[in-house]
């Protein structure tokens, strides 16, 4: 942290003080005014803080290069004064400065070159085989990250097979419609992962020549790519000394750096991604980013940390107080709400009524059964209102068909598809059309849509 804070501001080591008789000589670090309004003019670090402020700086500033003969960020001049002035000062706050001085541990805490020597020892003897590490294809470990966002492992193996099989390259996977890549990624959930890669494929070939960009910048610029992803890919297949940090990420270093202050939000989430650079190392960033992954996916993991089989126990600030099981605090999350949902199922002969979902809504971009939420106590009204408004038709409400039971992140669906009647047989609204049940194979559907079609309407195709 204390990295991260002094790389945003101009930092003056009085020499002459730090050799001084006092026992407890200090640095004095200006904060710029201009640059954080309100901000503490000054902050003190204490001579034993102030060896391992410098080690930090020299180690995230070293690699960068300058050929102007100007000096470099972390450089010391003759009057002892540490300059870092090129990078990012509207990330420091005021708050972040104070936590660090908060969290002393922080500043004498694992050594950088321990921690990475250790995980990539652990990584190379102890790492799962999986497909997405046997390549140091862009594509194919881009379309890993995006895909295991939010996803386990065991259920994004066959999904990441599937989808490499059917779009082997960046260039067949632009080229595809967008109803064929939501249908290979039908079933998995959060479907802007997959219309944001098929935007991003769609942006390499046509800016990239075809070529997934290098460098963390171009890809952080790519649609709907984070700075998890653009980190992960950068480091894991060019080499980049770049942190990649996902949720078993932060658990790690939350408990290696014992940070007490929920990791989801604010300073103490900057914080993390501070440390985090500040450990990756030049040599196999890619190795250790995915090392620090892996531990909190297999031994450090949330509910009861394997601690005994950890090679960073005897180096982690939380085993030590035994606080490991505690951390990271996060805010709890208010219990998902449950909210009555209805569906229409309107047939013509063989074929179905389906309505094509807003790509920026709830399973964007899919094609569902009309209706969705509607009040508690509506009766039929609601649906009607749903079902004229996403199709231009007015259906009657007859029996109850099948009963609706999902579950998302933020919410529940409960509920019922009933069985609807309509006069006519198309559908004035371009989103929404009659299907041949022989179709539906092909289109990318809400899931249990489709296991409700199934049985309703046997002759209706599945996977
Ligand atoms: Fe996690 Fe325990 Fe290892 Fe600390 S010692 S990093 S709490 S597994």
């Amino acid at each position: 942290m204390l990295a991260q804070a002094l790389q945003v501001v101009h930092v003056g080591v009085d020499s002459e003080e730090v050799a001084s008789s006092n026992p407890e000589p200090e640095l004095l670090v200006d904060l710029p005014p201009q640059s954080v309004p309100g901000m503490l003019p000054e902050l003190h670090l204490s001579a034993r803080e102030l060896p391992h402020v410098r080690e930090r700086l020299a180690r995230r500033t070293s690699h960068h290069e300058d050929t102007t003969g100007r000096r470099q960020d972390g450089d010391a001049d003759d009057a002892g004064h540490v300059h870092c002035t090129r990078i990012a000062r509207r990330r420091l706050t005021l708050r972040s400065v104070k936590y660090a001085r908060r969290h002393p541990a922080i500043v004498g805490g694992p050594s950088a070159d321990e921690v990475a020597r250790r995980l990539l020892t652990w990584f190379d003897a102890s790492h799962r085989d999986l497909p997405w590490r046997r390549t140091r294809d862009p594509y194919r470990i881009l379309l890993a990250e995006c895909l295991l966002q939010r996803t386990r492992v065991a259920s994004g193996i066959p999904y990441y097979e599937r989808f490499l099989a059917r779009f082997p390259d960046v260039t067949s996977l632009a080229a595809a419609s967008e109803d064929d890549v939501l249908r290979a990624w039908e079933g998995l959930g959060f479907y802007r992962r997959a219309r944001n890669l098929h935007a991003a494929a769609r942006v390499i070939s046509e800016r990239h020549g075809g070529r997934i960009p290098t460098d963390y910048d171009s890809l952080a610029a790519l649609p709907g790519i984070g700075p998890y992803t653009a980190g992960a890919v950068a480091s894991i297949a060019f080499g980049a000394r770049v942190p990649a940090v996902d949720g078993n990420a932060t658990r790690v270093l939350a408990r290696l750096f014992c940070i007490e202050a929920d990791v989801t939000r604010g300073d103490a989430r900057r914080l993390v991604w501070a440390l985090a650079s500040d450990l990756v190392p030049a040599s196999r960033p890619g190795a250790f980013n995915q090392a620090l992954m892996e531990l909190g996916a297999t031994v450090c993991t949330p509910a009861s940390p394997s601690c005994e089989r950890c090679p960073l126990e005897s180096l982690c600030l939380a085993r030590a107080a035994g606080v490991e099981e505690a951390l990271p605090r996060v805010s709890r999350r208010a219990k998902s709400p449950e909210v009555r949902v209805a569906f229409a199922l309107v047939t013509s002969g063989a074929r179905v009524l389906l309505a094509h979902r807003p790509a920026s809504g709830l399973l964007g971009g899919l094609w569902s059964l009309p209706g969705g939420e509607v009040r508690a106590r509506s009766g039929p009204s609601d649906l009607r209102a749903l079902v004229a408004e996403q199709t231009g038709l007015r259906v009657g409400v007859g029996a109850r068909a099948a009963p609706v039971a999902h579950t998302f992140s933020h919410k529940k669906w409960k509920g019922a598809v009933f069985r609807c009647t309509s006069r006519s047989s198309r559908p004035p609204s371009h989103s929404a059309r009659f299907v041949r049940l022989d179709e539906l194979r092909d289109l990318p559907l809400v899931s249990f849509h489709r296991r409700i079609l199934s049985k309703l309407l046997p002759r209706a195709g599945t996977r």
